[in-house]
């Protein structure tokens, strides 16, 4: 065969193994081991690196599509020490992601504007990282999704969904009241995940009141004991993060200024 046409073969062939980065790369390749006097060994592991990345690349954006994170959080961006009540070892062990290998829950009490969103949104970034299938979702999203599937014959396939992430969030649960039909979706989706991957979920409602967003106690004492049997819980109390910002630019606008430009 001449050359050229091995070139060709070559080429057909790394398009058939759908190798495209690779096919594209390797006249370049080419070039460029014979400008260098590569081996045939460091050639190919140029031209498969090249498909690696690529493959890598394209699972990474796969992984960050299918998580919909609502924003960019990490841990690093957590202020503790505006947050006492957040025991920090622990968020940082939690970072380490040991929890989903038993698959252990995380639930972040507190009222609205303490950071639960963030947290979760920050483990959730971690385990996106790491190369985890995650995703993000709220309370009244995950119940209308199964709303829907169930109008639509897909049931089957949606709880299919909520059971395939590594960590499943679940944002915001307590804040409306869900219906029988809400809350037994909810119930089939920790059912399904319990033991066998976590979820971290966030409330404004301690457990003791979670009675009150389910029209059957009996529905909502079931899940948490779920929830809660190999579990880490946050309970937050204090101030909102944003009404503390606003408070103190209030204070520092009130505050005369002294004429070097002290407070
Ligand atoms: P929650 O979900 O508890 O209502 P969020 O996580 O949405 O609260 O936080 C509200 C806002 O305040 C967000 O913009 C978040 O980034 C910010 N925030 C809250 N707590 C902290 C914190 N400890 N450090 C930095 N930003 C924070
Ligand atoms: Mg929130």
């Amino acid at each position: 065969m001449s050359e050229d046409s091995i070139y060709q073969k070559l080429r057909g062939n790394l398009a058939y193994l759908r190798l495209s980065a690779a096919a594209e790369a390797l006249p370049g390749e080419l070039e460029h081991a014979m400008r260098h006097k590569l081996g045939h060994s460091a050639f190919l592991e140029r031209l498969l690196e090249v498909e690696v990345a690529a493959t890598e690349a394209r699972r990474r954006e796969s992984l960050e599509r299918f998580a919909r994170l609502p924003a960019p959080w990490r841990i690093s961006d957590f202020d503790f020490d505006a947050q006492p009540t957040v025991d920090k070892a622990m968020v940082n062990e939690l970072a380490t992601l040991r929890f989903l290998e038993d698959a252990t829950n995380v639930l972040f009490i507190g009222p609205p504007g303490v950071g639960k969103t963030m947290l979760a949104v920050a483990l959730a970034r971690a385990s996106i990282d790491a190369g985890y299938r995650t995703h993000y979702t709220t309370a009244a999203d995950l119940v209308a999704r199964c709303h829907r599937a169930a109008l639509e014959g897909r049931w089957a396939t949606t709880m299919r969904f909520f059971a395939g992430p590594r960590l499943l969030v679940i944002d915001e649960v307590g804040y409306l009241p869900l219906a029988q039909e809400a809350a037994a979706a909810l119930f089939q989706v920790i059912t399904q995940r319990y033991l066998k991957g976590s979820i971290c979920l966030t409330t404004n409602l301690g457990v003791g009141s979670w009675g009150k967003i389910f029209d059957d106690p009996m529905v909502a004492a079931a899940m948490l004991d779920r929830l809660l049997h190999r579990s880490v819980v946050f309970n937050i109390d204090g101030d909102s993060y944003r009404m503390r910002e606003h408070r103190a630019r209030s204070e520092r606008l009130r505050a005369p200024s002294k004429p070097d430009g002290r407070k």
